[in-house]
């Protein structure tokens, strides 16, 4: 599977949107999308209006974008959220806040979604007491998620933690900053989710194809 190597904050600037993707420095005044840096590349400037397909072209590239999802599985999220009982929209929005490397980032142990998938890929998280190496995997209300108790591990989660002490926590997650663990309590609501995106347009795109 490709990995994308480029610096990301250019792909805040391509979305003009703040997608949250590096942590601390998405707070300080000198990121891009505070200081006014425009879409990358020699033409945006010249780029005419988006069509009805360019607005939804963007819309999903700036979802995937924020969760850290390729296509192929994003593929597989809006799949399974067309086939689930509810509205496609916020069923796709909740399967996507409840996978597990955006669960450790909400809770506060990583910084970053990508530091977040790093932390499950290396083996630093546990989920219901079981080791858990999936960043995509999908929780559901009552699992537990929990650093692994090695001095390493707790490291790293505890530096986060304190860095994200300030931040409200979210409302459909215990955490316990004291043993580095969390709970969520239920599936987040749109509301709670509070998305930046226009997930409708998404799902009209999707549906096309
Ligand atoms: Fe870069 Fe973070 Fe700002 Fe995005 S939000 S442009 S990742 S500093």
């Amino acid at each position: 599977m490709g990995r994308y190597t480029e610096a990301v904050c250019r792909l805040c600037r391509r979305e003009n949107t703040k997608l949250f993707l590096k942590g601390d420095r998405c707070n300080m005044a000198k990121c891009p999308i505070e200081t006014g840096r425009g879409i990358p590349g020699m033409h945006a400037a010249k780029r005419v209006k988006l069509s009805d397909y360019g607005k939804q072209f963007r819309e999903k590239q700036r979802l995937k974008r924020m969760y850290g999802v390729r296509e192929g599985q994003f593929r597989v999220f809006f799949d399974r959220a067309r086939s689930a009982r509810g509205n496609t929209g916020e069923m796709l929005l909740q399967s996507l806040e409840m996978r597990l490397d955006n669960l450790v980032f909400r809770l506060g142990m990583a910084p970053s979604r990508r530091a977040a998938r790093q932390m499950v890929l290396h083996r630093h998280i546990r989920v219901n007491g079981r080791r858990a190496y999936t960043p995509s995997m999908v929780l559901k209300a009552g699992d537990a998620v929990q650093v692994k108790d090695a001095a390493k591990s707790r490291e790293h989660a505890r530096k986060a933690l304190e860095a994200t002490e300030s931040r409200a926590p979210c409302s459909w997650l215990s955490v316990d900053r004291k043993e580095c663990s969390g709970v969520v309590l239920h599936v987040p609501t749109r509301e709670e989710i509070a998305p930046v995106v226009d997930e409708q347009l998404v799902v009209e795109l999707c549906s096309k194809s």
